[in-house]
């Protein structure tokens, strides 16, 4: 006998890693654009995987063998886009959902690359200059038959800077001849772009200042926390400070400092430059990240690691605003709570996608060899992200979903056009 009541839909069973929330994130657009299985196919794999055995003398004269990845995902939108990560936690997983997030997010913001992320599962705070020198280069070697500046583009993530992609450079170029197009984030004398430092931060106030615009207000007299004080962290701060807001907490690995009345982040600049951590700041109380997370604050921006925001913390948030500066820093099911709770979230692939568009302009710029002032960088940048957020604010307001679903539906979109363009 049929059954009276409609059976519920079973419920699909929780992402194991972070590749399959990734993927998760996707089909919930790609449901909403009705899009074939095969399709779905085509752009949730990688298209290629890179994973490399790299062996680095140490200082003490002992060889370390690390293992490094290279994940290229879709290149349907141009060359294959992405930073490097030199941190313990690196696994093939999440490098994977770190380079599918990257082709998303290149769409997004409509600069012409693909998606890719790299890693070596490595303690750069524990290596001397030298050692993380002699990785890079042999890490470089060993993936060089994959890089190029038409083919696949590096870049800073967490644990790399601008020395690490000058290495990258140099260790390229000695095989290929001089390739400044090859990674981006190089510091400026060797063909980085004036504002890639600031970029991803800039970008993040940027889309902060859209949203309230459209609501007829602004950062100043809001309040903020941080959640992290590396090169995204910190800028957001001092930016959300120098538009008249207050940053009430930031923590760091080492622990965090608050104050209510509002951190003088400029002294805590200074403070972090001595001590290299944000806890014990004088001119505030410690706190930890769950006290942070629980703040009763205007906006709550994760800036450090993946999966910071849980099903566990997402229920003690009393933001009314998250900004997602960091890469996947809300789990799925915490995504849920928040949006059942009102809670507005700009999702990381919007929210972060300044650095990008900036290394976007140094290839440009590498490729013409004409070099741009910061107010320009800044100018175009600016214009980049204020038009992504208007778009996902359009799509959001018209499929009445959250605004990473609406900024997963364009972005999708785009990379399956150019993929059946192409005649894929
Ligand atoms: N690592 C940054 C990100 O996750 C920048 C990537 C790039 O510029 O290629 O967006």
């Amino acid at each position: 006998m049929a059954p009276t009541t409609t059976p519920a839909k079973p419920k699909a069973p929780a992402p194991a890693n972070a590749y399959e929330e990734v993927n998760a994130l996707f089909d919930r657009a790609a449901d909403r654009l009705n899009m074939a299985d095969e399709t779905r196919q085509i752009l949730k794999k990688p298209f290629r995987e890179v994973t490399v055995s790299v062996p680095v003398r140490m200082d003490n004269g002992k060889i370390n063998v690390y293992t490094g990845f290279r994940v290229q995902h879709n290149g349907a939108r141009g060359p294959w886009k992405g930073g490097i990560r030199y941190h313990p936690e690196v696994d093939l997983n999440e490098v994977r959902a770190l380079a599918s997030l990257m082709t998303w997010k290149t769409a997004l913001v409509d600069v012409p690359f693909g998606g890719a992320k790299g890693g070596v599962g490595c303690d750069p705070t524990t290596m001397s200059s030298l050692e993380m020198e002699r990785l890079t280069r042999k890490f470089t070697a060993r993936i060089a038959v994959v890089l190029g500046p038409s083919r696949d583009i590096p870049a800073p993530d967490m644990g790399t800077d601008g020395r690490v992609m000058a290495w990258l450079m140099d260790e390229y170029s000695s095989r290929r001849g001089y390739s400044p197009g090859v990674v981006t984030g190089k510091p400026v004398t060797l063909g980085g772009s004036r504002g890639r430092i600031t970029a991803t931060a800039y970008g993040v106030l940027s889309v902060i200042d859209a949203y309230y615009a459209g609501r007829g207000e602004s950062v100043k007299g809001k309040t903020a926390s941080v959640q992290g004080f590396g090169n995204v962290g910190s800028y957001t701060a001092k930016f959300w400070h120098e538009r008249g807001g207050k940053v009430v907490a930031v923590t760091d690995v080492k622990g965090g400092v608050q104050n209510p009345k509002g951190l003088d982040v400029p002294a805590l600049w200074a403070f972090f430059e001595k001590n290299r951590t944000v806890a014990g700041f004088p001119g505030g109380e410690p706190i930890d990240n769950a006290g942070l997370f629980a703040l009763k604050v205007d906006c709550l921006i994760p800036a450090a690691l993946g999966d910071v925001i849980t099903a566990k913390n997402a229920g003690a948030i009393k933001a009314p605003l998250v900004v997602e500066a960091a890469n996947h820093p809300t789990t799925p099911d915490a995504d849920e709570m928040l949006e059942e709770r009102g809670i507005v979230v700009i999702p990381d692939i919007l929210a972060n996608a300044g650095g990008v568009t900036v290394s976007y302009f140094e290839w440009s710029q590498n490729l013409t060899q004409f070099y741009w002032d910061e107010d320009k960088v800044n100018h175009e940048l600016d214009i980049k992200m204020r038009r992504a957020f208007a778009e996902v604010e359009k799509i959001q307001k018209k499929e009445k979903c959250s605004m990473r679903t609406a900024a997963f539906m364009q972005a999708v979109q785009r990379v399956a056009d150019a993929e059946t363009q192409r005649g894929n």
